[in-house]
C-alpha cells in the first residue's frame, strides 16, 4: 500500500492553439493517503479516467508529478507501478476458468502456486464465486463476468492501490447493493488503498470515508460524506450532492447584512466577519434539508408562497417562492405543509454564504 501524491499534475489530450493547452485536468495537487478508501465522484467527462490511468502509467500526464510514498513514478509503465485497476466493463480471458482467470495477476508475478491457490479461494469466497471456480468464463453472465473483473483486482494483497473506474455500471441493482458491501468489508479488513470512481453519489457516499468531488478537471473538495453534506467549499458541490441539491439565491450586503433583493437573510456572526463586501458575486446557499417551512410566523420568518408540493413517498419535496426566488424544502412525510402562503426560516447557522463560488468562513 503506498501514499499516492500529486504535485502539479495536469493533463490536456491536445495542445490548443490559442490558450497552449485544453486541459482535461487543470494544474493540481493532491494527497491519497496509505490505506484510505476513497470515492471519486464527479459528472461524466469531469476527468475522472483520465486521473485513473495517469495514476495506474495507462497515460503519461502533460504536466507535473506522481509519487507513489515519495518515489516519483510519472514514467514508470503500469507493470511497474504495482497497481490494480478494475475497469466499467469485465476484462478476463473468457477461454481460461473462472479459477485461472482470478489467478492470472498472481501467476504473472511468479507467485508460488500454493499461495496463488489460497489467494484465489479466499477471494472466490469473498465474492461468492466459489461455486463457479472450475468453469469457463465464455459462459458466464455479465454479473458474474464483472465479480471475476473485481475478484482480479483484489486478489494481489502486495500492491500499492486498487482503482476502480465505475465497476459496478454493468452489475444488477440488488448486486450492486451486496458488492458494495462487500468492498467496504474488504477494505475493512485489509487496509488497502483504494480508489473508488463513480458518478453516482449515492454510490460514493455509502462506499467511502473519503469523497473527492471533481468537476470540470479539478478537485472541487475532499471530505467525509458529512463534511460534503453539512459545508460544501463550492457552490458546485452544493448543487451535486444532495437530492434534490443545495439552493443558491443571489444576494449583496448593505448595513451589514445580506439582503436578498431587499429580503434580509441572518448569517453567523463567522461568516458576516470574513463576507466580502464587494467586488464578487455573493450567494447564500441553504440545503433542502435545512429549510424550515411553516404555517405560522416565528422569530425570523419569511413570508413566501407555496408553489408545488411533491410527495415523494417518505419525504416531500415543498417548492416555496421568496420574492422572485423559488427554493426547494425537504420535509418529513407527516410534516404539515401550509396551504398557498407559509413562512421560511433559514437557520443561521445552517446557512452558508459563497464568493465567486466560494465557501466564505
Ligand atoms: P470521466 O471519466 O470523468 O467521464 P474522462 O477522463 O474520460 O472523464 O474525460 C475528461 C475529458 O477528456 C473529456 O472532455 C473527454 O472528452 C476528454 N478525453 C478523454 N479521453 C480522451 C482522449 N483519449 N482523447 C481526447 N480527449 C479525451
Ligand atoms: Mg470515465
Amino acid at each position: 500500500m503506498a501514499r499516492i501524491e500529486l504535485r502539479g499534475l495536469a493533463h490536456a489530450y491536445r495542445p490548443n492553439p490559442k490558450t497552449g493547452a485544453d486541459y482535461a485536468l487543470k494544474p493540481m495537487e493532491h494527497v491519497w493517503e496509505d490505506g484510505g478508501a476513497y470515492a471519486l465522484l464527479g459528472p461524466s467527462g469531469c476527468g475522472k479516467t483520465t486521473l485513473l490511468n495517469i495514476i495506474s502509467g495507462l497515460l503519461v500526464p502533460s504536466e507535473g508529478q506522481v509519487l507513489f510514498d515519495g518515489r516519483d513514478v510519472t514514467r514508470l509503465p503500469p507493470q511497474e507501478r504495482n497497481i490494480a485497476q478494475v475497469f466499467q466493463f469485465p476484462v478476463i480471458y473468457d477461454t481460461m476458468s473462472v479459477f485461472d482467470n482470478l489467478a492470472f495477476p498472481l501467476r504473472n508475478r511468479k507467485v508460488a502456486e500454493k499461495e496463488v491457490r489460497a489467494r484465489v479461494e479466499e477471494v472466490a469466497d469473498m465474492l461468492e464465486l466459489s461455486a463457479d471456480l472450475g468453469r469457463r468464463a465464455r459462459g458466464l453472465t455479465a454479473d458474474q463476468k464483472q465479480k471475476i473483473s473485481l475478484g482480479r483486482g483484489l486478489v494481489r494483497s502486495d500492491v500499492a492501490a486498487i482503482l476502480f473506474d465505475e465497476p459496478l455500471t454493468v452489475i444488477d441493482p440488488q448486486l450492486k447493493w451486496l458488492l458494495r458491501r462487500k468492498l467496504k468489508q474488504i477494505h475493512e479488513r485489509f487496509r488497502l488503498s483504494l480508489i473508488y470512481v463513480t458518478h453516482d453519489q449515492n454510490e460514493a457516499l455509502t462506499f467511502a470515508q473519503q469523497v473527492v468531488v471533481m468537476h470540470d478537471g479539478q478537485v472541487m473538495q475532499l471530505g467525509t460524506p458529512q463534511q460534503l453534506f453539512e459545508v460544501p467549499a463550492h457552490t458546485f458541490v452544493g448543487y451535486f450532492i444532495g437530492s434534490p441539491g443545495m439552493n443558491f439565491l443571489p444576494c449583496r450586503f448593505e448595513g451589514g447584512s445580506a439582503v436578498v433583493d431587499d429580503i434580509r437573510i441572518p448569517l453567523a456572526r463567522e461568516v458576516l466577519d470574513h463576507a466580502p463586501r464587494h467586488g464578487v458575486p455573493l450567494e447564500i446557499g441553504i440545503r433542502p434539508e435545512h429549510l424550515r417551512v411553516s404555517a405560522s410566523q416565528g422569530n425570523g420568518a419569511l413570508p413566501a408562497e407555496i408553489a408545488s408540493v411533491e410527495d415523494l413517498g417518505n419525504f416531500k419535496i415543498v417548492t416555496a417562492k421568496l420574492g422572485r426566488h423559488r427554493l426547494k424544502a425537504k420535509l418529513d412525510e407527516d410534516a404539515p405543509v401550509p396551504a398557498e402562503r407559509g413562512w421560511l426560516t433559514f437557520p443561521p447557522d445552517r446557512t452558508r454564504l459563497y464568493a465567486d463560488g466560494r465557501l466564505v468562513a
